[in-house]
């Protein structure tokens, strides 16, 4: 083995810290742990059986790289069901089915950073976004929308130039569990439109909107690329099913990709989203929408917060110390959130996932409100 085999490219891509957290979560008997990005609740038992009788009909080899002509009939009957004005636009627009969001986001940016394009990402942003970039030969250029973590139209203006290619979007976010308003939504789709970068739109956590309602920029613009996926509305990580749309030639130039990198996402689980298209998951947005209330309600005398509209992050500031020093603190004390500076450049908040039980939330804030209260690491 020679160190030169391993490319270049490697070292400007950090192992992502919430892998560390995870590794440290292993040495803890029963941690409270916050800090899954996952939901807590199992995929419905309906989308289970689809799954399973999948297997059995025998939907086990290769699909069209674009995805099952059912399931991608579905899910444009459904964006023209929520978009009726996007009715004329989606001829021109086209639909691909991915291998999870992570697979559209990754095939999004090859197919469009040339390399040195500049691509506006904003800060705190999800913890692929910058090395996706980089992988892509592009290069991040990050946007702080501290503390309120709504975007400023004017510092994103400010940040543009001649090498400005794109701008990536999250709404609701993670990690900050902000929901971006109507009006900066709108805002955003024009600048974009005006100044010709392409917009990509992740929108994975598009049914957890609990104050106000999702707002696509594709409502103001036709030629955004939406990044979308059922892992976290149906509890489906593990079962790599996501989708893009967007302008069709972008479209197909990630499918050519895709039929020469992923080859198609997973076949039963294709079959498996037709069910998940069917199943209403509104019970689990008010659960959740009430498990923000008592991690906010239970945190807000003693952090610093901007209130979450949507997720099911909360990203308060440290209330003492810094991202890093204080999640070391509550790790020591078996609790188990992730430092700020692994979704930004700077390194003053934490993340608190609520998607787990009610116990442990309230085991979590427990804790946080005692080491709040402490001011300071406490000594050995
Ligand atoms: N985008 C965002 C904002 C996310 O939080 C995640 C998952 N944590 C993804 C994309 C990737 O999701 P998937 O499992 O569909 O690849």
């Amino acid at each position: 083995m020679q160190p030169h085999w391993i490319a270049e490219r490697m070292s400007r891509i950090q192992a992502s810290g919430i892998r560390k957290v995870f590794d440290l979560a292993k040495t803890l008997t029963d941690p409270i742990n916050l800090s899954i990005g996952q939901p807590h609740y199992d995929v419905p038992e309906a989308v289970k059986e689809a799954a399973i009788a999948a297997i059995r009909a025998g939907h086990n080899g290769y699909t069209m790289t674009q995805g099952i002509p059912e399931l991608r009939q579905r899910i444009a009957e459904r964006i023209l069901k929520e978009r009726p004005g996007a009715a004329s636009d989606l001829g021109k627009r086209g639909l691909l089915v991915t291998s999870g969001t992570s697979g559209g986001l990754v095939l999004a940016l090859l197919t469009t950073i040339n390399p040195g394009d500049e691509v506006i990402i904003f800060d705190p942003f999800f913890v692929m976004y910058p090395h996706l970039v980089t992988l892509a030969g592009g290069v991040p250029v990050c946007v702080d929308t501290y503390p309120r973590f709504q975007i400023d139209v004017d510092k994103l203006k400010a940040a543009l130039t001649p090498r400005t290619k794109a701008i990536l979007f999250n709404s609701p976010a993670n990690p900050t569990g902000a929901v971006a308003d109507r009006e900066s939504v709108q805002a955003l789709a024009e600048l974009a439109r005006e100044r010709n970068l392409l917009l990509i739109s992740d929108e994975i956590y598009r049914l957890f909107t609990y104050s106000g309602r999702f707002v696509s920029p594709l409502e103001f613009n036709e030629d955004v690329l939406v990044v979308e996926g059922f892992s976290k509305t149906h509890a489906m990580t593990g079962w790599r099913l996501g989708f893009a749309h967007g302008p069709a030639p972008i479209i197909e130039e990630m499918a050519k990709l895709q039929q020469f990198t992923f080859v198609c996402a997973p076949s039963p689980m294709q079959y498996a989203g037709l069910a998940a298209c069917e199943y209403d998951t509104s019970d689990w947005t008010a659960e959740y929408a009430r498990k923000r209330d008592r991690l906010v309600a239970g945190l807000r005398d003693h952090f610093e917060m901007t209130e979450p509209q949507g997720a099911f992050y909360l990203f308060p500031k440290a209330p003492w110390g810094t991202g890093t020093e204080f999640v070391t603190e509550c790790i020591r004390n078996n609790l188990l959130v992730i430092p700020g500076n692994v979704f930004s450049q700077k390194d003053t908040h934490f993340r608190i996932s609520y998607a787990a039980d009610d116990w442990t939330i309230d085991r979590g804030i427990e804790v946080l409100v005692r080491l709040a209260r402490q001011k300071g690491p406490r000594p050995d």
